[in-house]
């Protein structure tokens, strides 16, 4: 599935050099937290906190927040080839006779997959995400995706806004033979030590575990990755956000591993419901095993969905009708909404909706769709803080 042979000019390839950044095992180390007699529960000194890229902060800080994005993140382990025809303009340079292609097989073209390499456009976007009235965002890049934590750290200093970073790991393709070997414990130890300690050998700390990888069906590799979620969840008291595979019952299989395996659902995203769940019974059903309920793929519209043709991709329209429906049956509390921007493409620099998409465009949608302002309001700041305070 990993294409290695594009076309680069020298200038490319060094830059993919640097997007290819290795996670390296996190230290093992003594967690600075205290262990309360008659409890297995580790409760940091978090509690009560968010954990955001530069520290801790006060919940009330955090205001509008997307809760899953990606500022720099490599996503060539998803590379999917181009039809044979459309070589030539997948292999092409960027530019503007290329977008609607582009927009319709973002994954066919290499080039597309390096978020890694427009640092400079991102932090440009991060100033308008302000602007546009955004606090926070969850960064959510895990190990084999390219995490870049020294990168994010910067990107908070030098734009004011709050980022979470996430820890763990993705999907089963991009497990490392080391990781696939690890047990559940050696598992939940990386993890612990990511949120406690810092993160691919630096001290930057995670905030959140995830996005966690999974796939349909969920590998062995994974299920160990989602007890050690759980296992690192019930000692530190913090936030999860899952990738589910794409079939209608894999969230629901998710959750099932991380509740038996004693995480806590209620403190749990389910990320990419917009490409997951179609049937409104099913979304309700799924809905009541308690965790947020994530439609994350705001600003993307496609005609074919190129990992699985079967589904119908939901146009933004689409997706507000949805969030209308979970509004009206009761689930106000339990929406996060963001666009987990993972393509060049989604750029304002090339073409794109961006970062601001949601605030500019989607929540004056919202508002004339029977979604009032104090349930906008909850969407996009009471949830998401709720969800990243450490218990
Ligand atoms: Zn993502």
């Amino acid at each position: 599935m990993i294409g290695h042979h594009m076309q680069a000019n020298q200038a490319q390839r060094h830059r993919r050099v640097q997007c290819a950044f290795q996670t390296t095992p996190a230290r093992q180390g003594h967690f600075l937290s205290v262990i309360f007699p008659g409890s297995q529960k580790t409760m940091s000194s978090l509690s009560g906190k968010v954990q955001t890229v530069l520290g801790a902060v006060d919940p009330g800080q955090l205001g509008r927040t997307m809760t899953h994005e990606h500022l720099t993140m490599s996503f060539e382990c998803c590379y999917f080839p181009p039809a044979p025809g459309d070589k030539a303009v997948a292999e092409a340079p960027i530019e503007m006779r290329n977008l609607f292609w582009l927009k319709q097989n973002p994954y066919g073209s290499h080039e597309n997959l390096l978020l890694c390499q427009e640092t400079d456009a991102v932090k440009e976007e991060l100033l308008f995400y302000r602007r546009s009235g955004g606090g926070t965002i969850v960064e959510n890049t895990t190990a084999g995706i390219s995490r870049d934590v020294t990168t994010l750290k910067r990107l908070a200093k030098e734009t004011g806004v709050h980022i979470v970073a996430g820890a763990g790991f993705y999907v089963d393709v991009t497990h490392s033979d080391e990781t696939r070997k690890m047990t559940v414990e050696k598992l939940t130890d990386i993890i612990v030590s990511e949120v406690l300690h810092g993160t691919d050998g630096t001290s930057v700390k995670c905030g959140v575990i995830g996005e966690i990888g999974t796939s349909w069906p969920i590998t062995d590799s994974e299920k160990k990755v989602l007890k050690a979620t759980a296992h690192a969840q019930a000692q530190l008291g913090c936030p999860v956000i899952i990738h589910p595979g794409r079939n209608p019952v894999a969230p629901a299989a998710v959750v099932q591993i991380l509740q038996e395996a004693g995480g806590d659902i209620s403190k749990t995203v389910m990320s990419h419901l917009d490409r997951t769940i179609f049937d409104e019974g099913e979304l309700l059903e799924f809905a009541k095993m308690g965790s947020y309920l994530e439609y994350d793929l705001f600003g993307m519209e496609l005609l074919n969905y190129p990992y699985k043709l079967e589904v119908d991709m939901p146009s933004d329209s689409q997706r507000v009708k949805t969030l209308a429906f979970l509004v009206a049956e009761g689930y106000e509390d339990r929406i996060v909404i963001a666009h987990d921007i993972h393509t060049k493409n989604r750029l304002t620099k090339y073409g794109g909706h961006g970062y601001s998409h949601i605030l500019n465009n989607i929540v004056p949608k919202m508002l004339t769709r029977g979604i009032n302002q104090n349930q906008v309001d909850k969407i996009l700041i009471e949830n998401p803080k709720h969800w990243l305070t450490f218990k």
